[in-house]
């Protein structure tokens, strides 16, 4: 049991909610990451990387863009169990982020800090500072990204920024035309639809 899955574990009830509640034991080693498509209240994005035994996650309101002179918001929000990066379902009405998810993108990542010479910063450390610089190997996000803290606090506040790097694209949207789970194909309807009874 990780501690850093106290905050996870208090606000939801795994009576109703079927998301996992992070009591088996992570397999070790790995660089994940996955995007999850959230229609909770607001709509939003999470992104989740894991670090050592756990997905440490953002909420981005608009999701992630491509185009390098875009700043998205991230929102960093509770650590998340590793086999959260699975779920795709409906939360229940009246639990803790009720709405449908669907796994929108997912593959290895590498941290861009820990490869240069001159830095060297693993991904604990790079938190602790508030710069993280990731490459993703998505199936639909690639490239380096950045994380930058810009405010701390109860709900630590965080930008999004597309590296400029070959695989920028300052013309493609792919929150809009890759609607889809990588996982399954579905949409979010397809999704609230076929879960709905569980
Ligand atoms: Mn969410």
């Amino acid at each position: 049991m990780t501690d850093s899955l106290k905050t996870y574990r208090s606000k939801r009830d795994f009576r109703k909610t079927s998301e996992p509640a992070g009591d088996e034991t992570p397999p070790a080693g790995g660089h994940r990451f996955v995007i999850q498509k959230h229609a909770a209240r607001n709509l939003h994005y999470d992104l989740r990387l894991q670090v050592g035994d756990v997905l440490v996650s953002w909420a981005v309101p608009k999701g992630p863009s491509t185009d390098p002179r875009t700043r998205r918001l991230a929102i960093r929000t509770e650590d998340h169990p590793l086999d959260y990066a699975a779920f795709e379902g409906v939360i229940p009405e009246g639990e803790y982020g009720a709405g449908t998810v669907l796994v929108w993108d997912q593959g290895d990542y590498r941290n861009l800090r820990a490869d240069k010479d001159d830095d060297g910063t693993d991904m604990a450390a790079a938190l602790d500072e508030g710069l993280v610089e990731v490459w993703l190997e998505g199936e639909k996000l690639k490239g380096g990204y950045a994380l930058k803290r810009i405010r701390g606090g109860h709900k630590p506040q965080w930008l999004l920024i597309k590296m400029d790097d070959d695989e920028a694209d300052a013309r493609r949207r792919p929150t809009s035309t890759q609607p889809e789970s990588v996982k399954t194909g579905r949409d979010l309807d397809d999704v609230a639809d076929e879960e709905e009874g569980d």
